[in-house]
């Protein structure tokens, strides 16, 4: 059974649509992404999800719970980080997650909670005097602290250094593997080919594809790209001679290829029987930053 259905959400704020036709399904123990610029219809989707919008249009069930008819059954088994956690800023990080505990059925306890989620020794620290990555931390404590099935993390890492970002990608981690199903909201890119099982891709409130973040890439039509400085002159009409070059681009004297299959050995040896070398040679896979641009005909995500 599918922990998430919603098929067909339509969602408009006055006479602005704001979701035009949304359908997708997350299976139980996956990270589920739902990737797209700002203003794709992402955090509506979810908060139609949560319960805290109704939908005009189409059907959303959570565990087979419908968000609205069904809220007070849905909140014990969902925990919801939305954007903008708005706690009082002289609350404790341990007081915040007993309030929060309180509002459950079966919470879970605060101390191993806040000790898994590298918080132990902020437990007598104000809000207001976390960093932003321990915030960020906070409010996965508090969407994990009623023992939820299903977790929606909404633009968790959004402001944070690098740093604070991957300690919070390994957060994300480690609540899956604690057998809790994520939906994770993002407009990263590498967030979400880092984490997510699966993604949907979502522009101006409709679903573009849904895919693994390999399975997207590939949508792209490339999965590999070259670049390097060649040692001599080098004809370009040779290289796209080449079946598995699809694309040749000049950046001053750095070459850019791109193509698919065995691209790096085909062009490698097409350089040695030319006696060129390929200097500050760079390899990338294909990205979702290319299957975006190619789905979308956007040229970035944000
Ligand atoms: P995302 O999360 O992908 O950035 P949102 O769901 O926040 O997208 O927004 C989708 C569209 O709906 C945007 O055009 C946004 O301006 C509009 N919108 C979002 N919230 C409201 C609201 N409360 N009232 C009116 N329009 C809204």
């Amino acid at each position: 059974m599918s922990v998430i259905e919603v098929e067909h959400l339509h969602k408009r704020y006055g006479n602005d649509v704001a979701v035009h036709d949304v359908s997708f399904s997350v299976e139980e123990g996956e990270i589920f992404g739902v990737l797209g610029p700002n203003g794709a219809g992402k955090t509506t989707t979810v908060e139609c999800l949560s319960g805290l919008r109704p939908a005009d249009g189409g059907r959303v069930s959570v565990l087979g719970l419908d968000p609205r008819a069904d809220r007070d059954a849905l909140r014990q088994v969902l925990g919801v980080q939305l954007q903008e956690s708005g706690l009082p800023d002289k609350l404790k990080v341990r007081e915040a997650l007993e309030l929060y505990a309180s509002f459950y059925e079966r919470p879970v306890e605060v101390a191993p909670l806040m000790e898994r989620l590298g918080l132990a020794d902020k437990a007598d620290t104000r809000f207001k005097n976390l960093s932003g990555g321990q915030k960020q931390r906070l409010a996965i404590a508090l969407a994990m602290v009623g023992g939820p099935k299903v977790v929606i993390l909404d633009e968790l890492t959004t402001g944070l250094d690098p740093h604070a970002r991957r300690s919070t990608w390994e957060l994300v981690e480690q609540v899956r593997d604690a057998g809790v199903t994520v939906l994770l909201v993002t407009h990263f890119m590498e967030e979400a080919e880092r984490l997510c099982d699966r993604l949907a891709l979502i522009d101006s409130g409709r679903v573009v594809a849904v895919d693994t973040p390999a399975g997207l890439a590939s949508r792209g039509g490339q999965t590999q790209r070259m670049r390097f400085r060649p040692s001599a002159p080098l004809d370009e009409e040779l290289l796209r001679a080449l079946p598995e070059v699809t694309t040749v681009t000049w950046h001053g004297p750095q070459i850019e290829i791109g193509g698919t299959g065995n691209l790096v050995q085909a062009v490698t040896s097409l350089l040695a029987r030319r006696h060129i070398i390929a200097a500050d040679l760079r390899v990338e896979q294909a990205s979702l930053d290319d299957a975006f641009i190619a789905l979308t005909g956007r040229d970035e995500l944000v």
